[in-house]
Protein backbone atom coordinates (compact mmCIF):
# COMPACT_ATOMS: atom_id res chain seq x y z
CA UNK A 1 0.00 0.00 0.00
CA UNK A 2 1.43 3.22 -1.07
CA UNK A 3 1.35 5.80 2.06
CA UNK A 4 -1.32 8.29 0.39
CA UNK A 5 -3.66 5.25 -0.15
CA UNK A 6 -3.34 3.95 3.54
CA UNK A 7 -5.35 7.65 4.02
CA UNK A 8 -8.21 7.37 1.95
CA UNK A 9 -11.47 5.94 2.72
CA UNK A 10 -13.24 3.35 2.96
CA UNK A 11 -16.00 4.22 1.02
CA UNK A 12 -19.59 2.11 1.60
CA UNK A 13 -22.40 2.92 -0.59
CA UNK A 14 -25.67 2.01 0.82
CA UNK A 15 -26.78 2.74 4.33
CA UNK A 16 -29.42 -0.34 5.17
CA UNK A 17 -29.05 -2.87 7.00
CA UNK A 18 -25.94 -4.48 5.55
CA UNK A 19 -24.16 -0.88 4.84
CA UNK A 20 -25.00 -0.15 8.26
CA UNK A 21 -23.23 -3.48 9.68
CA UNK A 22 -20.19 -3.05 7.24
CA UNK A 23 -19.82 0.49 8.84
CA UNK A 24 -20.12 -0.42 12.34
CA UNK A 25 -17.44 -3.09 12.06
CA UNK A 26 -15.55 -1.17 9.28
CA UNK A 27 -14.94 1.38 11.72
CA UNK A 28 -12.72 -0.42 14.28
CA UNK A 29 -9.88 -0.40 11.36
CA UNK A 30 -7.05 2.13 10.70
CA UNK A 31 -9.06 3.71 7.45
CA UNK A 32 -11.95 6.87 7.95
CA UNK A 33 -14.69 5.39 6.78
CA UNK A 34 -17.26 7.32 4.81
CA UNK A 35 -20.65 5.95 4.18
CA UNK A 36 -22.61 6.88 1.26
CA UNK A 37 -26.32 6.88 1.29
CA UNK A 38 -28.26 7.95 -2.12
CA UNK A 39 -31.36 9.07 -0.50
CA UNK A 40 -32.07 11.44 2.19
CA UNK A 41 -33.30 8.66 4.88
CA UNK A 42 -30.93 5.81 6.00
CA UNK A 43 -32.74 1.93 6.64
CA UNK A 44 -35.42 2.68 4.95
CA UNK A 45 -36.09 -1.02 4.63
CA UNK A 46 -35.48 -1.34 7.89
CA UNK A 47 -38.14 1.19 8.97
CA UNK A 48 -40.88 -0.62 6.81
CA UNK A 49 -39.82 -3.74 7.79
CA UNK A 50 -42.20 -6.69 9.96
CA UNK A 51 -45.24 -4.23 9.87
CA UNK A 52 -43.02 -1.51 11.11
CA UNK A 53 -42.02 -3.79 13.96
CA UNK A 54 -38.85 -5.26 12.29
CA UNK A 55 -37.95 -8.58 12.59
CA UNK A 56 -34.26 -8.28 13.27
CA UNK A 57 -33.30 -12.22 13.33
CA UNK A 58 -34.98 -15.73 13.04
CA UNK A 59 -34.43 -17.40 16.26
CA UNK A 60 -33.18 -20.42 14.42
CA UNK A 61 -31.39 -20.84 11.03
CA UNK A 62 -30.50 -23.22 8.75
CA UNK A 63 -28.26 -22.44 5.77
CA UNK A 64 -30.00 -24.80 3.88
CA UNK A 65 -33.04 -22.18 4.58
CA UNK A 66 -31.75 -20.04 1.77
CA UNK A 67 -32.22 -19.92 -1.50
CA UNK A 68 -29.04 -19.58 -4.42
CA UNK A 69 -27.45 -20.60 -7.46
CA UNK A 70 -24.34 -20.79 -5.55
CA UNK A 71 -22.87 -23.19 -3.52
CA UNK A 72 -24.76 -24.23 -0.46
CA UNK A 73 -21.10 -24.22 0.96
CA UNK A 74 -20.37 -20.72 0.05
CA UNK A 75 -23.82 -19.83 2.06
CA UNK A 76 -23.18 -21.37 4.88
CA UNK A 77 -19.38 -20.35 5.27
CA UNK A 78 -20.79 -16.81 5.20
CA UNK A 79 -23.41 -17.91 7.95
CA UNK A 80 -21.12 -19.70 9.92
CA UNK A 81 -18.92 -16.34 10.08
CA UNK A 82 -21.45 -14.67 12.66
CA UNK A 83 -23.48 -17.48 14.69
CA UNK A 84 -27.22 -16.30 15.15
CA UNK A 85 -26.47 -16.85 18.89
CA UNK A 86 -23.64 -13.69 18.22
CA UNK A 87 -25.63 -11.94 16.45
CA UNK A 88 -28.34 -11.87 19.18
CA UNK A 89 -26.36 -10.75 21.91
CA UNK A 90 -24.66 -8.28 19.74
CA UNK A 91 -27.94 -6.23 19.00
CA UNK A 92 -28.79 -7.04 22.79
CA UNK A 93 -26.11 -5.94 24.83
CA UNK A 94 -23.66 -3.90 22.39
CA UNK A 95 -26.38 -2.00 20.68
CA UNK A 96 -28.57 -1.93 23.47
CA UNK A 97 -31.50 -3.32 21.49
CA UNK A 98 -33.20 -5.95 23.84
CA UNK A 99 -35.58 -9.32 21.86
CA UNK A 100 -38.62 -10.80 22.21
CA UNK A 101 -39.60 -14.36 20.46
CA UNK A 102 -42.49 -14.29 19.14
CA UNK A 103 -43.03 -17.95 19.93
CA UNK A 104 -45.55 -18.89 17.24
CA UNK A 105 -43.21 -17.52 14.18
CA UNK A 106 -40.21 -18.10 15.83
CA UNK A 107 -39.13 -14.22 14.58
CA UNK A 108 -37.38 -12.25 16.87
CA UNK A 109 -38.70 -8.62 17.61
CA UNK A 110 -37.24 -5.55 19.52
CA UNK A 111 -38.73 -5.55 22.97
CA UNK A 112 -40.18 -1.86 22.31
CA UNK A 113 -41.70 -3.73 18.66
CA UNK A 114 -40.53 -0.72 16.75
CA UNK A 115 -38.52 -0.68 13.82
CA UNK A 116 -37.16 2.48 14.85
CA UNK A 117 -35.29 1.44 17.79
CA UNK A 118 -33.47 -0.69 15.56
CA UNK A 119 -32.33 1.91 13.21
CA UNK A 120 -31.68 4.30 15.84
CA UNK A 121 -29.37 1.71 17.53
CA UNK A 122 -27.61 1.58 14.49
CA UNK A 123 -27.09 4.96 13.33
CA UNK A 124 -26.04 5.57 17.04
CA UNK A 125 -23.46 2.58 16.92
CA UNK A 126 -22.24 4.11 13.55
CA UNK A 127 -21.89 7.50 14.49
CA UNK A 128 -19.91 6.79 17.67
CA UNK A 129 -17.29 4.96 16.04
CA UNK A 130 -16.69 8.14 14.33
CA UNK A 131 -18.20 7.09 11.11
CA UNK A 132 -19.13 10.08 8.99
CA UNK A 133 -22.85 9.32 7.33
CA UNK A 134 -23.26 11.02 3.76
CA UNK A 135 -26.84 11.53 2.93
CA UNK A 136 -28.38 12.04 -0.56
CA UNK A 137 -24.99 10.97 -2.04
CA UNK A 138 -25.81 8.37 -4.67
CA UNK A 139 -23.51 6.34 -6.55
CA UNK A 140 -24.05 6.27 -9.92
CA UNK A 141 -20.27 4.41 -11.34
CA UNK A 142 -16.93 3.46 -9.74
CA UNK A 143 -14.12 3.20 -11.66
CA UNK A 144 -11.04 1.17 -10.50
CA UNK A 145 -7.02 3.22 -10.81
CA UNK A 146 -4.40 3.58 -8.54
CA UNK A 147 -7.40 4.28 -6.09
CA UNK A 148 -11.01 3.63 -6.32
CA UNK A 149 -13.26 6.50 -7.99
CA UNK A 150 -16.49 6.84 -6.70
CA UNK A 151 -18.96 8.85 -8.75
CA UNK A 152 -21.61 10.40 -7.40
CA UNK A 153 -24.86 11.94 -9.33
CA UNK A 154 -24.06 15.49 -9.70
CA UNK A 155 -20.57 15.18 -10.67
CA UNK A 156 -18.61 14.80 -7.85
CA UNK A 157 -16.12 12.01 -7.26
CA UNK A 158 -14.97 10.70 -4.47
CA UNK A 159 -11.33 8.84 -4.11
CA UNK A 160 -11.41 5.43 -1.57
CA UNK A 161 -8.60 3.10 -0.67
CA UNK A 162 -11.52 0.18 -0.46
CA UNK A 163 -15.41 0.31 -1.22
CA UNK A 164 -17.76 -1.83 -0.37
CA UNK A 165 -21.08 -2.10 -1.86
CA UNK A 166 -24.18 -2.30 0.14
CA UNK A 167 -26.45 -1.43 -2.30
CA UNK A 168 -29.38 -4.21 -1.91
CA UNK A 169 -30.96 -5.30 -4.93
CA UNK A 170 -34.46 -4.39 -6.79
CA UNK A 171 -37.25 -4.85 -4.69
CA UNK A 172 -39.77 -2.27 -3.13
CA UNK A 173 -37.40 0.60 -5.53
CA UNK A 174 -39.66 3.59 -3.23
CA UNK A 175 -36.93 3.20 -0.62
CA UNK A 176 -33.93 3.89 -2.46
CA UNK A 177 -32.74 0.31 -3.95
CA UNK A 178 -33.03 0.45 -7.51
CA UNK A 179 -30.21 -1.67 -8.64
CA UNK A 180 -27.74 0.70 -9.38
CA UNK A 181 -25.15 -1.25 -7.25
CA UNK A 182 -26.17 -4.41 -9.45
CA UNK A 183 -25.59 -2.36 -12.50
CA UNK A 184 -21.94 -1.56 -11.26
CA UNK A 185 -20.91 -5.05 -10.36
CA UNK A 186 -21.91 -6.24 -13.36
CA UNK A 187 -19.93 -3.16 -15.32
CA UNK A 188 -17.04 -4.07 -13.56
CA UNK A 189 -16.84 -8.03 -14.62
CA UNK A 190 -19.25 -9.71 -11.80
CA UNK A 191 -20.76 -12.61 -13.36
CA UNK A 192 -24.41 -12.15 -12.14
CA UNK A 193 -27.34 -14.55 -11.63
CA UNK A 194 -30.25 -13.07 -13.08
CA UNK A 195 -32.04 -11.18 -10.58
CA UNK A 196 -36.05 -11.60 -10.01
CA UNK A 197 -38.79 -10.82 -6.98
CA UNK A 198 -38.71 -13.37 -4.42
CA UNK A 199 -40.98 -13.33 -1.16
CA UNK A 200 -43.48 -11.96 -3.40
CA UNK A 201 -47.61 -12.05 -3.52
CA UNK A 202 -48.79 -14.43 -6.44
CA UNK A 203 -51.32 -12.94 -9.41
CA UNK A 204 -54.72 -15.13 -10.18
CA UNK A 205 -57.58 -14.59 -12.28
CA UNK A 206 -59.74 -16.98 -10.65
CA UNK A 207 -62.79 -14.59 -9.72
CA UNK A 208 -64.24 -17.08 -7.23
CA UNK A 209 -60.99 -16.85 -4.67
CA UNK A 210 -61.08 -12.91 -5.30
CA UNK A 211 -64.42 -13.78 -3.40
CA UNK A 212 -62.43 -15.32 -0.57
CA UNK A 213 -59.72 -11.97 0.24
CA UNK A 214 -59.04 -11.66 3.56
CA UNK A 215 -59.43 -15.49 4.10
CA UNK A 216 -56.07 -16.82 5.60
CA UNK A 217 -55.50 -20.52 7.25
CA UNK A 218 -52.24 -22.45 7.44
CA UNK A 219 -51.74 -24.67 4.74
CA UNK A 220 -48.97 -26.73 3.16
CA UNK A 221 -47.68 -26.31 -0.40
CA UNK A 222 -45.48 -28.07 -2.63
CA UNK A 223 -43.94 -27.29 -6.45
CA UNK A 224 -41.19 -28.59 -8.54
CA UNK A 225 -39.43 -26.35 -11.31
CA UNK A 226 -39.69 -27.68 -14.52
CA UNK A 227 -36.31 -29.79 -14.83
CA UNK A 228 -35.93 -29.68 -11.33
CA UNK A 229 -35.45 -32.74 -9.56
CA UNK A 230 -36.31 -31.00 -5.79
CA UNK A 231 -39.46 -30.67 -4.81
CA UNK A 232 -39.89 -27.48 -2.89
CA UNK A 233 -42.15 -27.44 0.28
CA UNK A 234 -43.26 -24.93 1.96
CA UNK A 235 -45.45 -24.44 6.06
CA UNK A 236 -47.40 -22.00 7.17
CA UNK A 237 -50.27 -18.87 6.44
CA UNK A 238 -52.22 -18.44 3.27
CA UNK A 239 -53.74 -15.90 2.70
CA UNK A 240 -56.82 -14.80 -0.53
CA UNK A 241 -56.26 -11.30 -1.80
CA UNK A 242 -58.33 -9.35 -4.00
CA UNK A 243 -55.41 -10.20 -6.53
CA UNK A 244 -54.39 -13.39 -5.71
CA UNK A 245 -52.65 -15.42 -3.04
CA UNK A 246 -49.77 -13.82 -0.23
CA UNK A 247 -49.29 -14.77 3.66
CA UNK A 248 -45.71 -16.85 4.62
CA UNK A 249 -46.45 -19.82 2.65
CA UNK A 250 -47.05 -18.26 -0.48
CA UNK A 251 -44.54 -16.04 -0.25
CA UNK A 252 -41.90 -18.47 0.39
CA UNK A 253 -42.80 -20.32 -2.74
CA UNK A 254 -42.84 -18.18 -4.63
CA UNK A 255 -39.43 -17.82 -6.38
CA UNK A 256 -40.14 -21.26 -7.63
CA UNK A 257 -43.63 -19.67 -8.97
CA UNK A 258 -41.30 -16.70 -10.69
CA UNK A 259 -38.46 -18.22 -11.69
CA UNK A 260 -41.10 -20.71 -13.71
CA UNK A 261 -42.09 -17.67 -15.96
CA UNK A 262 -38.76 -17.33 -16.86
CA UNK A 263 -39.00 -20.15 -19.20
CA UNK A 264 -41.48 -20.83 -21.54
CA UNK A 265 -44.01 -23.96 -21.13
CA UNK A 266 -46.38 -24.97 -18.63
CA UNK A 267 -46.60 -22.84 -15.31
CA UNK A 268 -45.65 -25.57 -12.57
CA UNK A 269 -48.67 -26.52 -10.30
CA UNK A 270 -48.40 -25.48 -6.61
CA UNK A 271 -50.59 -27.93 -4.97
CA UNK A 272 -52.07 -26.91 -1.70
CA UNK A 273 -52.95 -29.28 0.99
CA UNK A 274 -55.61 -27.21 2.86
CA UNK A 275 -55.45 -29.12 6.14
CA UNK A 276 -53.03 -31.45 7.93
CA UNK A 277 -55.14 -34.37 7.28
CA UNK A 278 -53.84 -36.69 4.37
CA UNK A 279 -55.67 -38.59 1.08
CA UNK A 280 -56.37 -41.51 3.37
CA UNK A 281 -57.75 -39.43 6.88
CA UNK A 282 -59.88 -37.69 4.33
CA UNK A 283 -61.18 -40.58 2.52
CA UNK A 284 -61.66 -42.21 6.33
CA UNK A 285 -63.80 -38.90 6.99
CA UNK A 286 -65.66 -38.63 4.20
CA UNK A 287 -66.53 -41.97 4.42
CA UNK A 288 -67.91 -41.98 7.11
CA UNK A 289 -70.00 -38.77 6.97
CA UNK A 290 -73.88 -39.21 6.38
CA UNK A 291 -75.87 -35.97 5.24
CA UNK A 292 -74.41 -33.10 3.67
CA UNK A 293 -70.04 -32.70 3.36
CA UNK A 294 -70.46 -28.88 4.80
CA UNK A 295 -70.26 -29.53 8.19
CA UNK A 296 -67.36 -32.07 8.02
CA UNK A 297 -64.86 -29.86 5.89
CA UNK A 298 -66.42 -26.67 7.92
CA UNK A 299 -64.77 -28.67 10.66
CA UNK A 300 -61.48 -28.05 9.23
CA UNK A 301 -61.93 -25.02 7.16
CA UNK A 302 -63.11 -21.60 6.70
CA UNK A 303 -66.74 -21.84 6.06
CA UNK A 304 -66.86 -20.05 2.84
CA UNK A 305 -63.52 -21.85 1.96
CA UNK A 306 -65.17 -25.12 2.59
CA UNK A 307 -68.53 -24.12 0.17
CA UNK A 308 -65.90 -23.44 -2.45
CA UNK A 309 -64.23 -26.31 -2.69
CA UNK A 310 -67.18 -27.82 -2.87
CA UNK A 311 -68.62 -26.07 -5.36
CA UNK A 312 -65.57 -27.00 -7.53
CA UNK A 313 -66.01 -30.39 -6.64
CA UNK A 314 -69.86 -30.09 -7.88
CA UNK A 315 -70.66 -31.71 -4.75
CA UNK A 316 -72.20 -28.67 -2.72
CA UNK A 317 -75.63 -30.60 -1.73
CA UNK A 318 -74.73 -34.03 -2.47
CA UNK A 319 -75.25 -36.50 0.35
CA UNK A 320 -72.03 -38.02 2.08
CA UNK A 321 -73.72 -41.24 2.24
CA UNK A 322 -74.31 -41.23 -1.56
CA UNK A 323 -71.16 -40.56 -2.55
CA UNK A 324 -69.39 -42.54 -5.89
CA UNK A 325 -65.45 -43.65 -5.76
CA UNK A 326 -64.38 -41.09 -7.86
CA UNK A 327 -66.86 -38.45 -6.42
CA UNK A 328 -65.00 -38.80 -3.10
CA UNK A 329 -61.76 -39.49 -4.83
CA UNK A 330 -62.19 -36.16 -6.47
CA UNK A 331 -63.02 -34.02 -3.48
CA UNK A 332 -59.97 -35.71 -1.73
CA UNK A 333 -58.19 -34.39 -4.43
CA UNK A 334 -59.20 -31.14 -3.88
CA UNK A 335 -58.52 -30.93 -0.51
CA UNK A 336 -54.79 -32.77 -0.27
CA UNK A 337 -53.70 -31.88 -3.57
CA UNK A 338 -54.83 -28.17 -4.53
CA UNK A 339 -53.42 -26.63 -7.92
CA UNK A 340 -53.69 -23.54 -6.89
CA UNK A 341 -54.52 -21.21 -10.09
CA UNK A 342 -52.02 -18.49 -9.65
CA UNK A 343 -51.20 -16.54 -13.29
CA UNK A 344 -48.15 -14.19 -11.82
CA UNK A 345 -46.92 -12.21 -9.21
CA UNK A 346 -47.07 -8.83 -7.97
CA UNK A 347 -43.49 -7.94 -8.72
CA UNK A 348 -40.89 -5.92 -7.23
CA UNK A 349 -42.86 -3.03 -6.16
CA UNK A 350 -43.61 -5.00 -3.61
CA UNK A 351 -41.43 -8.33 -2.98
CA UNK A 352 -39.78 -8.51 -0.01
CA UNK A 353 -36.09 -9.04 -1.78
CA UNK A 354 -34.68 -10.12 -4.68
CA UNK A 355 -33.11 -13.22 -5.50
CA UNK A 356 -30.23 -13.25 -7.91
CA UNK A 357 -27.73 -11.09 -7.93
CA UNK A 358 -23.99 -10.85 -7.90
CA UNK A 359 -23.17 -14.91 -8.04
CA UNK A 360 -21.41 -16.13 -4.53
CA UNK A 361 -18.74 -17.49 -6.36
CA UNK A 362 -17.17 -13.72 -7.30
CA UNK A 363 -16.42 -13.37 -3.79
CA UNK A 364 -14.44 -14.72 -0.98
CA UNK A 365 -16.54 -15.69 1.62
CA UNK A 366 -14.22 -15.45 4.13
CA UNK A 367 -14.26 -11.40 3.12
CA UNK A 368 -16.38 -11.00 0.78
CA UNK A 369 -13.95 -9.80 -1.18
CA UNK A 370 -14.28 -9.74 -4.75
CA UNK A 371 -12.38 -12.23 -7.39
CA UNK A 372 -12.45 -9.39 -9.96
CA UNK A 373 -11.62 -6.37 -8.31
CA UNK A 374 -9.57 -6.56 -5.74
CA UNK A 375 -10.03 -3.75 -2.97
CA UNK A 376 -13.74 -3.86 -3.83
CA UNK A 377 -16.58 -5.97 -1.16
CA UNK A 378 -20.02 -6.68 -1.94
CA UNK A 379 -22.54 -7.67 0.84
CA UNK A 380 -26.47 -8.14 1.65
CA UNK A 381 -29.01 -8.10 -0.47
CA UNK A 382 -26.98 -7.66 -3.93
CA UNK A 383 -25.33 -10.96 -3.43
CA UNK A 384 -27.08 -13.87 -4.85
CA UNK A 385 -28.99 -15.37 -1.63
CA UNK A 386 -32.05 -14.96 0.44
CA UNK A 387 -34.16 -16.82 3.03
CA UNK A 388 -37.20 -17.17 3.72
CA UNK A 389 -39.83 -14.73 5.73
CA UNK A 390 -38.90 -14.33 9.19
CA UNK A 391 -35.61 -12.90 10.10
CA UNK A 392 -33.23 -14.44 8.08
CA UNK A 393 -32.98 -11.74 4.98
CA UNK A 394 -31.83 -9.61 8.01
CA UNK A 395 -29.32 -12.15 9.55
CA UNK A 396 -27.79 -12.33 6.16
CA UNK A 397 -27.72 -8.29 5.71
CA UNK A 398 -25.65 -8.57 9.08
CA UNK A 399 -23.68 -11.23 8.96
CA UNK A 400 -22.58 -10.44 5.33
CA UNK A 401 -22.19 -6.87 6.34
CA UNK A 402 -19.57 -7.42 9.21
CA UNK A 403 -17.54 -9.17 7.24
CA UNK A 404 -17.09 -7.14 3.78
CA UNK A 405 -16.27 -4.38 7.38
CA UNK A 406 -13.79 -6.48 9.33
CA UNK A 407 -12.06 -7.12 6.13
CA UNK A 408 -12.36 -4.17 4.31
CA UNK A 409 -10.74 -2.36 6.75
CA UNK A 410 -7.36 -3.94 7.26
CA UNK A 411 -4.10 -2.83 6.76
C1 LIG B 1 -41.83 -4.59 3.15
C2 LIG B 1 -40.61 -5.36 3.57
C3 LIG B 1 -40.57 -5.95 4.83
C4 LIG B 1 -39.45 -6.69 5.21
N1 LIG B 1 -39.43 -7.24 6.46
C5 LIG B 1 -38.35 -7.96 6.83
C6 LIG B 1 -38.26 -8.46 8.17
O1 LIG B 1 -39.10 -8.18 9.02
N2 LIG B 1 -37.17 -9.24 8.47
C7 LIG B 1 -36.18 -9.51 7.55
O2 LIG B 1 -35.24 -10.22 7.88
N3 LIG B 1 -36.22 -8.98 6.31
C8 LIG B 1 -37.26 -8.20 5.95
N4 LIG B 1 -37.29 -7.65 4.70
C9 LIG B 1 -36.11 -7.84 3.82
C10 LIG B 1 -35.00 -6.87 4.25
O3 LIG B 1 -35.55 -5.57 4.38
C11 LIG B 1 -33.86 -6.86 3.24
O4 LIG B 1 -33.39 -8.18 3.09
C12 LIG B 1 -32.71 -6.00 3.71
O5 LIG B 1 -33.16 -4.68 3.94
C13 LIG B 1 -31.56 -5.95 2.70
O6 LIG B 1 -30.57 -5.13 3.23
P1 LIG B 1 -29.49 -4.42 2.29
O7 LIG B 1 -28.74 -3.51 3.19
O8 LIG B 1 -28.74 -5.42 1.52
O9 LIG B 1 -30.32 -3.58 1.24
P2 LIG B 1 -31.31 -2.35 1.48
O10 LIG B 1 -31.99 -2.44 2.78
O11 LIG B 1 -32.17 -2.28 0.25
O12 LIG B 1 -30.36 -1.08 1.54
C14 LIG B 1 -29.67 -0.60 0.42
C15 LIG B 1 -29.38 0.86 0.65
O13 LIG B 1 -28.52 1.33 -0.39
C16 LIG B 1 -28.99 2.57 -0.86
N5 LIG B 1 -28.56 2.70 -2.25
C17 LIG B 1 -29.00 1.97 -3.30
N6 LIG B 1 -28.37 2.35 -4.41
C18 LIG B 1 -27.52 3.35 -4.05
C19 LIG B 1 -26.60 4.14 -4.77
N7 LIG B 1 -26.43 3.99 -6.09
N8 LIG B 1 -25.88 5.07 -4.10
C20 LIG B 1 -26.03 5.23 -2.75
N9 LIG B 1 -26.90 4.50 -2.02
C21 LIG B 1 -27.63 3.57 -2.67
C22 LIG B 1 -30.50 2.50 -0.71
O14 LIG B 1 -31.08 3.78 -0.68
C23 LIG B 1 -30.63 1.74 0.61
O15 LIG B 1 -30.61 2.62 1.70
C24 LIG B 1 -38.37 -6.86 4.31
C25 LIG B 1 -38.41 -6.25 3.06
C26 LIG B 1 -39.51 -5.50 2.69
C27 LIG B 1 -39.50 -4.83 1.35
Amino acid sequence: MRPQDAELPVVIVGAGAAGLMAAIFAASGPRPVLLLEGTERPGQKILISGGGRCNVLPSRCLPSDFVSDGSPHLVAKILRAWPLDAVRRFFEEDLGVPLRLEAETGKLFPVADRARSVLDALLTAVSRRGVHLRLGARMTGLVQGDAWQVQLAGGETIAAGRVILATGGLSVPATGSDGAGLNVARALGHAMVDTYPALVPLTGSNPAHHALAGISLPVSLTAALPGDKRVFESRGGLLFTHRGYSGPAVLNMSHVAVRSTFVGGPRPPICVAWTTLDESAWDGKLRAARGLLLPVLRDYLPERLAVQLLEEAGLLRADASQLQRDERRRLVDLLTHYPLPWSGHEGYRVAEVTGGGVSLAEVNPASLQSRRAPGLYLCGEMLDAFGPIGGYNFLWGWVSGRIAGLAGNQE
